[in-house]
């Protein structure tokens, strides 16, 4: 017992602590009091490990504890929302926040919201007016719909159109396209929600028209198709194209919904993307209405986006539940300048972030895995760094079955598992995400902007070389 109080004796005081120069220099950047907090905290932390024995009974010499604490200090101190160089060749990442922002969006976030906005004011008249106005005149344009309306996400486009339009009736959706979207979007739940009743058709691997038309009766409030965005159903199968189902509707005066998923804008299909539907199609086919996210391959900020025949919309924004999903001004600004970038597709495939990385022809890739791969080789914790061929998967949830080739770098680590490499780099500065694939770690350059392949060396260069992880105490 005598021992231990010796040893915690040996601990130095907040205030010897506060004058090692390690920690005068936490104070100038973080602040007084928060530093003389975390000091007490690890401390406090110390010598509690010292006292369950879970650490060595060894105080460390009072600068090398400064230095310590002082680390753990700035450790705090990062955010935990914060930029991610993407390397893991997942276009559209939904733990890395989907599509990346253009500048015009950015631009306008700021232009915008940093002061007051005519966010509902018609400055003509100075009368109210509504606030997705501008945008919902863009998406007409861009959609050939008659109305369109913004709200937070696909999922809440859903849940208002079903609940607007349905409630308390059937709706028909076939049994392969009952989509789970990550995490806690499961179509049947949302329907539920809505007060809407699900009305399932059809087999998981076939669904016909005549599935559909036996379902319909008097409790029929919708046909609803879903775009299968994160699965396919291949072999002996069959689903009833959006035609059919239109003509189906019109006979029995029956809405009928698409939800396409991703939403792209403009035709993908020269950049390797297959079989996504395209707003403008699902209007001229016929749709009533089409739903889709507006951070998936539209390539702009969260929201979900309903388009379609203008009486339908107008039901739906005149729903209750509409004020709680309406977008913020944010959001508006965001979606506005980049559906502004749509009006010539030249520009939107240079300015839309998601399209010019789509656009990278694969022999800008392989220049570039060339010219970084001796760079990266060069800091202390790789062993070895080699350009690679590859595919890349686009889409964690949204386009998952679409791949495109890509150019890697194929990391071997000096010492250090390729885990801990890893880890390393995402915790690193600036941090960073590659993908581990037969015991290498490969930096798939089809996510990384160009103006990012100096700070993706800078990553590595700023990571110490391998060294054994030190059991702190309070290093959590
Ligand atoms: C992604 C997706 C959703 C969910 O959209 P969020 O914008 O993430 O809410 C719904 N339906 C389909 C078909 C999707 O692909």
């Amino acid at each position: 017992m005598s021992d231990m109080s010796n040893v915690l004796r040996n601990i130095p005081s907040v205030h010897e602590l506060l004058e090692s120069p390690p920690l005068k220099r936490a104070v100038e950047r973080v602040s007084h009091n928060v530093v003389v907090g975390r000091v007490r905290t690890f401390l406090d932390q110390l010598r509690a490990d010292m006292q369950n024995r879970a650490v060595d009974l060894h105080v460390p010499a009072p600068a090398e504890l400064a230095e310590r604490i002082a680390q753990w200090i700035l450790q705090q101190e990062q955010p935990r929302l914060r930029p991610v160089i993407n390397a893991t060749g997942i276009l559209l990442h939904t733990g890395l926040g989907r599509a990346p922002l253009a500048e015009e969006a950015v631009y306008a976030i700021r232009d915008l919201c940093q002061g007051y906005c005519s966010l509902e004011v018609d400055l003509e008249s100075g009368e109210r007016s509504q606030r997705t106005l501008a945008v919902e005149r863009q998406l007409t344009r861009l959609t050939g719909a008659e109305a369109a309306l913004v709200v937070n996400n696909n999922a809440a486009a859903t849940m208002l159109a079903l609940a607007a339009l349905a409630a308390g009736r059937e709706v028909i959706v076939s049994r392969g396209e009952l989509v789970e979207i990550g995490g806690n979007y499961r179509l049947p739940d949302v329907m539920q929600t809505s007060g809407a009743r699900l009305r399932e058709v059809g087999t998981t691997n076939k669904t016909r028209r005549e599935d559909y038309a036996r379902a319909i009766s008097p409790e029929t409030g919708a046909l609803l198709k879903v775009h299968t965005s994160n699965y396919r159903i291949t072999g002996f199968t069959e689903s009833t194209p959006l035609a059919e189902l239109v003509a189906l509707g019109r006979e029995h005066r029956l809405p009928v919904i698409d939800d396409i998923g991703s939403g792209a804008l403009m035709d993908l299909r020269r950049f390797g993307i297959e079989g996504e539907p395209l707003a403008a199609e699902s209007i001229q086919t016929g749709a009533d209405l089409v739903l889709f996210s507006g951070d998936k391959l539209l390539g702009g900020p969260q929201c979900g986006i309903l388009v379609g025949r203008a009486n339908l919309i107008d039901t739906i924004r005149r729903h209750p539940l509409m004020r709680a999903m309406r977008v913020d001004k944010l959001t508006l600004a965001a979606l506005t300048a980049t559906l502004h970038l749509y009006r010539d597709p030249a520009v939107a495939e240079q300015r839309v972030p998601l399209l010019s990385l789509l656009a990278t022809p694969l022999e800008n890739l392989r220049q570039r895995a060339e010219r970084l791969a001796p760079q990266v080789a060069a800091t202390p914790p790789v062993r070895s760094a080699t350009p690679v061929e590859d595919t890349s998967l686009l889409g964690g949830g949204s386009v998952p079955e679409q791949q495109q080739p890509t150019w890697c770098i194929a990391l071997e680590p000096e010492q250090e598992s390729v885990s801990t490499l890893a880890q390393r780099l995402r915790l690193g500065t600036p941090a960073v995400m590659g993908r581990i694939q037969h015991d290498r770690l490969l930096l798939d350059l089809r996510t990384v902007f160009p103006a990012q392949d100096t700070q993706l060396v800078t990553a590595f260069e700023r990571l110490e070389g391998p060294k054994p992880r030190p059991a702190t105490a309070a290093g959590h």
